[in-house]
């Protein structure tokens, strides 16, 4: 009896497999074209310095409208994009349209701030910081106006390759942050050895704060650990001012998040970034 409830659900998974290996696959094949179909664009997200209140930069956030689906989330795409092997392409599609639109915006006299483009692992090859540096040349854009956003996992895997290549891009003056703080397995002594400026707060640890005992915790824990290393700290996923209040109190930085505003297309954050900074 068991064997034949075993088969059963062996049947049950494999069909669903079928489905969903089908789905993958069109997925892939879709994404594959969606570069040179125009397909892509940017989102952006403010971060808002709470010592003066003034938009400080934004997070870069990638969009893909799929043809008779409509938007898909990067969340869904990015990783069959790594699995695949397009993040190659994808990424540097991304820095590539990030600095052509810093150089557009700093052409039409846009408040100068900065942008922060989330990197893959997947991504890292050796020549990607020449890559980078040479995208900026030719926008003309300086290194400061850009940030990269890496996480835990990408440091933990990577090799020394990984570091001399962050170091490199450290040392021409790009930001580097550690995007979904304390959600990795890391060994806090990497912070010290690395040249990373700012410690994002993970959603995960925003959320429910301050009711939440343990992430205002572990939130008021990863600042003070900022503090002490001297590093900026910047909590994401921030939606009430209850949130913000705690925050603010508990000594962050910077915030992010649906309370101040969603991410939002081009030209509505250009708008709203002259608008805040008058
Ligand atoms: P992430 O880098 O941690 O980005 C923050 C995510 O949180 C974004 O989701 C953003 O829309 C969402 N978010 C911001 N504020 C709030 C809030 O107050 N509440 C809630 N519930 N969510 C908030 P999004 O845009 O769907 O991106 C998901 C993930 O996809 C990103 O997480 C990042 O890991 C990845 N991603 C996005 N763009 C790129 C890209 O250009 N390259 C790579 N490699 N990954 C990307
Ligand atoms: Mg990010
Ligand atoms: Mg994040
Ligand atoms: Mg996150």
């Amino acid at each position: 009896r068991a064997k034949r409830a075993g088969n059963g659900i062996h049947v049950f998974y494999s069909q669903e497999m079928n489905q969903r290996s089908l789905e993958l696959l069109k997925l892939e094949s879709d994404l594959r074209r969606a570069v040179e179909r125009n397909e892509l664009s940017l989102h952006f997200q403010p971060q808002l310095a709470l010592a003066n209140g003034s938009i400080r930069g934004a997070e870069v956030l990638l969009r893909w409208n799929r043809p008779g689906v409509g938007p898909v989330s990067p969340a869904q795409f990015i990783p069959v994009a790594e699995e695949t092997g397009l993040i190659a392409s994808i990424g540097e599609w991304v820095i590539d349209a990030t600095c052509r639109q810093i150089a557009a915006w700093r052409a039409a006299g846009l408040p100068q701030v900065r942008f922060a483009v989330n990197l893959s692992a997947r991504q890292f090859s050796a020549n990607l910081p020449q890559a980078i540096l040479n995208t900026l040349a030719r926008y003309a854009v300086p290194a400061d106006a850009l940030e990269l956003e890496i996480t835990e996992s990408m440091l933990m895997s990577g090799t020394e390759e990984v570091l001399v290549m962050m170091q490199e891009l450290g040392d021409a003056g790009i930001h580097l942050s550690l995007d979904d703080f304390g959600t990795g397995y890391s060994s806090l002594s990497y912070l010290k050895r690395l040249p990373i400026d700012t410690l994002k707060i993970d959603r995960s640890f925003v959320h429910g704060i301050p009711d939440d005992a343990d992430n205002s915790a572990i939130a008021r824990a990863i600042i003070g650990l900022a503090k002490n290393l001297r590093l900026t700290v910047i909590a994401e996923g921030v939606e009430t001012v209850e949130q913000l209040a705690f925050l603010e109190a508990a000594g962050c930085d910077e915030i992010q998040g649906f309370y101040f505003s969603r991410p939002l297309p081009a030209d509505e954050f250009a708008a709203l970034l002259r608008r805040h900074s008058v």
